[in-house]
């Protein structure tokens, strides 16, 4: 089998110390090595010069083995679903991760496989930390502008039959500080 190929490569990897995750990622862990370990036991098998099982991204319910893995070139392709990559890309996939998150999944990735998570320059965690807060902006803005909408479709006609003004006045502050609580 191969799951005893990551003992043997370990001694190849040198880390970086301020090499990017992704390219750690793509040195250190070979992506049959992944690809064992999600497809489990007997889950690949060799035909020709690749491995072929049954894809293991969990939105691709394979009937037949269309996934497979070249350990030459150490990339993956799945003739089901059409995607493929290497081994950064397949722990993305599989572990759900933004496009933009591939240094996430990789350093991950490492993790998984016991590899040292290369150090980043402190300039890298400032600019994510920038991203980070822009990110959070535009995602508070979006959710109350949908709150806003919400309220004025739902509750405002509601309110609209209350005929005394001072009344409605009342309720609608009340009714606001509640929407804003529960549509979070
Ligand atoms: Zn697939």
């Amino acid at each position: 089998m191969i799951a005893d190929s990551t003992q043997e490569r370990i001694p190849r990897y040198r880390g970086v110390s301020y090499a990017r995750p992704i390219d750690a990622a793509k040195q250190a862990v070979p992506i049959v090595d992944l690809a064992d370990r999600l497809c489990g036991p007997g889950g690949l098998r060799r035909v020709g010069k690749e491995w072929a099982g049954r894809c293991p991204l969990s939105d691709h319910e394979d009937r037949t083995p269309s996934f497979t893995v070249n350990a030459e070139k150490n990339v993956f392709f799945c003739h089901g679903c059409l995607r493929g990559g290497d081994v950064v890309e397949l722990a993305r996939l599989v572990w759900g991760h933004d496009e933009r998150d591939a240094h996430v999944a990789a350093a991950y990735l490492l993790m998984e496989f016991g590899f040292e998570v290369p150090q980043q320059p402190p300039a890298w965690f400032r600019k994510q930390e920038r991203q980070h807060h822009t990110r959070a902006a535009i995602e508070e803005t979006r959710r109350n502008i949908v709150r806003r909408r919400l309220f004025r479709h739902l509750i405002l006609p509601l309110l609209d039959t209350i005929e005394d003004e001072q009344e409605r006045e009342q309720e609608l502050r009340r009714a606001w500080y509640e929407f804003k609580r529960v549509a979070a």
